[in-house]
């Protein structure tokens, strides 16, 4: 049985120009003093022009965090005006990228097979993806919430082998539950996320399953945390609104209140 280390994500959003990133950094450094990296793997996915900053006071040992990008092109180069490629992600030393995103789905029209494909340019640029999963109200109020995420769950992951699956990092997002305040009930989210690892281990094997790790994302504060991590599949959160406090952040990292 592989242990999993628990993974808390903070995504910024489109929040925090560089000036605003560098004091959210400057005070999520002096939170997370001492923190238990072996115990807990923190880390943050500002907008691709903080990355630098985070970069600077991670490289100077300010901050125990890894980092990434909340999106990448799935080109690898050239004539892609506003996109950002997963080699330029790395050579700012980003290890992670968001991909599939409800918002990117919702607002950019990414559909599975961008998705996947963004998945895949990931991998190949040395990244780790978190691919975002999740129903919509409709869905839930149907009872179609594990359907629908074990549909995104296949299209996203559709093509890599079971050792590139054990790598992903894949999190469970209801989209009803995002910024609206609405945190799904620890047994909900460990509905999902069980499902999710179980599908992993049909398609890809106990070995992929047992490594994979599935967060929970939608409304996590540091009040409902704990009760989330309690469950045995949920490996961690991503966490919107809240990451934006350093205190606030800190304590989810930590899964206290
Ligand atoms: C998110 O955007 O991934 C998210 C979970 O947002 P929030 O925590 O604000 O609901």
């Amino acid at each position: 049985m592989t242990t999993r280390t628990p993974l808390m994500a903070g995504n910024w959003k489109m929040n925090l120009d560089w000036k605003q990133g560098l004091a959210l950094v400057e005070d999520l450094g002096d939170a997370l003093k001492g923190l238990d990296t072996s115990a807990v793997e923190a880390v943050v996915l500002p907008p691709a022009v903080d990355l630098r900053t985070v970069q600077t006071a991670v490289d100077a040992g300010k901050l125990p965090i890894a980092y990434g990008a909340q999106d990448i092109s799935e080109h690898e180069s050239g004539a892609y005006t506003g996109e950002i490629s997963g080699a330029m992600l790395t050579a700012l030393g980003a290890t992670y990228v968001a991909v599939g995103h409800s918002e990117r789905r919702q607002y950019h029209g990414e559909t599975e097979q961008v998705t996947n494909a963004k998945v895949k340019a990931a991998f190949a640029a040395g990244l780790t993806p978190i691919l975002c999963v999740g129903e919509a109200l409709d869905e839930r109020k149907a009872g179609k919430q594990v359907e629908f995420s074990l549909a995104q769950v296949e299209g996203g992951l559709e093509g890599l082998d079971a050792e590139q699956v054990a790598r992903t990092v894949i999190a469970y997002e209801p989209v009803w539950a995002i910024g609206t305040g609405e945190v799904a009930t620890p047994d909900d989210a460990q509905e999902v996320c069980a499902a999710i690892r179980e599908w992993v281990r049909t398609v890809h094997g106990d070995t992929a399953a047992d490594a994979v790790r599935v967060l929970y994302g939608g409304s996590v504060k540091s009040s409902n945390v704990a009760e989330l991590m309690q469950r045995p599949d949920v490996d961690g959160a991503l966490v919107g609104g809240a990451s934006l406090k350093a205190d606030e952040f800190a304590k989810i990292v930590r899964f206290q209140d």
